[in-house]
């Protein structure tokens, strides 16, 4: 647990684990996992076994795409001097192509930050869309920025519709803007160029991580088969991996050789739901394209929940493996570490956060209580007031006075406390991202991707190296669930 959850959810940690690895080298387990029960273990390749440079590699697709829209679609090439900004967007974020906007949503999917174009919507206006009311984002216009791809893309559409506003860019409306820019994007993933270039400069844009291979070793050497599935083809995944594996095991020379089943350009989210024909890819026995989870299952002899995936994408790696195919689930969250340095870096201030918030909420109460006794004073004046003695009515109205300056001071405790608060909690978010804030919450409560992680990952890590770290036997205990009327009795003596 970390200081910002004791802090905004008053809540003991309960049973955590007592181990001693460093919080970014941690499985932080959301549903127990057993590892003991699992037969095969299959890896995702894109942001999870290779992290690509970033934000060299958004910079390189954003300028791509650009480049795209000018030379195919007619765009002014006032889009090529556009600098690309990392920090514009963050996973998590929804975009509204019909709108131009792109939102930040609570767990109860209502919009609690936005932007339109690349300008900040205030509250007012974000209600006067929005309201409070809960956004399906499967409607259409709407995409999620659920992987490190999205990124440029959001930036990229935001810009766009920052340039029609301005009448620099001339389109139909924003989500004329917004088809647009998902087909460079695609196009940018499918027509080789970018590709082509990554792995020219694999050096820079694919670091080598030692540590990747030992993780796998440990895996294999435990009894358990791994799978590699990928939505790249072959080409690209040779050279991807090529470069991170090869030649670093004698027994293992060759990528290929720490995997007991291969598949590629694998079609996911479909896979998970379509039965696709496996091809084999010639030259490579255990490598093939397409294919199906019952195909899979049968290939390596494990099935359902002998089955743990490890992928960076919430909806196509892991939300459908466990819905569909019942696999266990382990959601790589490149984000993690960065988090966790600004929690740790920010934790004085969070501890001040949570006192601030406690004298709140006690002076609030006070304040009701206060309040409370005021009215019921008044009441009883009105009622009885004909009946009282003039010396009792002088005391009732004295009392009144004395409660209505209590309140008073107690609402003045309140309102400088509600400042204080604001001032530290804009600066702590701010910190995480100054337009978006933290990508798992917003003020005291938890986003729409924190959420989604919590539905469906049965664990989540920063890197895939974490797994070197983990007896493949052992079991990863999630944290008690409770409701708040059980955890004090739960956490008594
Ligand atoms: P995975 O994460 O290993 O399954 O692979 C993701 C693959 O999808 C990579 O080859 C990406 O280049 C590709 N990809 C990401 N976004 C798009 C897109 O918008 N259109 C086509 N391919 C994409
Ligand atoms: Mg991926």
């Amino acid at each position: 647990m970390t200081a910002w959850d004791s802090a905004f959810l008053d809540t003991p940690p309960l049973m955590e684990e007592d181990d001693r690895l460093p919080p970014a080298h941690k499985l932080y387990a959301l549903r127990t996992l057993p590892l003991g029960d699992i037969k095969a273990v299959g890896f995702d390749m894109d942001h999870t076994l290779a992290r690509y440079r970033s934000p060299e590699i958004d910079e390189l697709a954003f300028k791509k795409a650009a480049r795209l829209l000018v030379r195919d679609r007619g765009y002014s090439p006032w889009l090529l001097e556009i600098d690309y900004d990392p920090a514009f967007s963050v996973r998590g974020l929804v975009l509204d192509g019909l709108r131009g906007n792109l939102l930040k949503l609570n767990r109860e999917r209502q919009v609690v930050r936005a932007t339109h174009g690349s300008q900040a919507l205030t509250r007012a206006g974000m209600e006067s869309v929005y309201g409070r009311r809960r956004l399906s984002t499967a409607a259409k216009g709407f995409r999620n920025i659920d992987t490190l791809f999205e990124i440029p893309e959001s930036h990229l559409y935001a810009r766009l519709v920052d340039g029609l506003d301005q009448g620099i860019l001339k389109a139909e409306n924003y989500l004329q803007l917004f088809k647009d820019v998902r087909w460079a994007i695609d196009t940018t993933h499918r027509n080789g160029e970018m590709k082509a270039e990554i792995l020219q400069h694999r050096d820079f844009f694919i670091p080598q991580r030692p540590q990747l291979a030992l993780a796998l070793d440990r895996l294999k050497r435990a009894g358990k088969k791994l799978f590699l599935l990928t939505n790249s083809e072959w080409t690209f995944t040779d050279g991807v991996l090529g470069h991170l594996f090869n030649g670093l095991d004698e027994a293992r020379p060759h990528w290929t050789d720490y995997f007991d089943l291969i598949v590629v350009s694998s079609r996911k989210p479909l896979f998970f739901t379509d039965s696709l024909e496996a091809e084999p890819i010639s030259g490579h026995p255990r490598a093939f394209t397409g294919g199906s989870t019952a195909w899979l299952e049968a290939q390596l002899q494990a099935q359902g929940e002998q089955i743990l995936y490890v992928g960076d994408h919430i909806y196509g790696d892991v939300l459908r493996s466990k819905k569909n195919a019942s696999w266990r689930t382990l959601l790589l969250v490149p984000e993690l570490e960065r988090e966790l340095k600004l929690l740790e870096a920010k934790g004085h201030d969070l501890r001040e956060l949570f006192r601030l918030e406690t004298a709140r909420r006690r002076t609030l109460r006070r304040a009701s209580v206060v309040q409370d006794q005021w009215k019921r004073n008044r009441g009883r004046r009105h009622l009885l007031g004909p009946r009282l003695s003039t010396e009792a009515m002088a005391a009732l109205d004295h009392e009144a006075t004395h409660l209505a300056s209590s309140a008073q001071a107690l609402q003045q405790r309140v309102d400088l406390l509600n400042l204080e608060i604001q001032g530290l909690l804009s600066a702590v978010e701010a910190a995480f991202n100054p337009m978006w804030g933290p990508i798992f919450r917003n003020r005291d409560e938890q986003t729409r991707f924190a959420d989604q992680i919590q539905q469906f990952a049965c664990a989540y890590t920063g890197r895939v190296e974490n797994l070197y770290m983990v007896d493949p036997e052992s079991t990863l205990y999630a944290p008690l669930p409770t409701l708040p009327h059980e955890r004090r009795e739960m956490v008594r003596g």
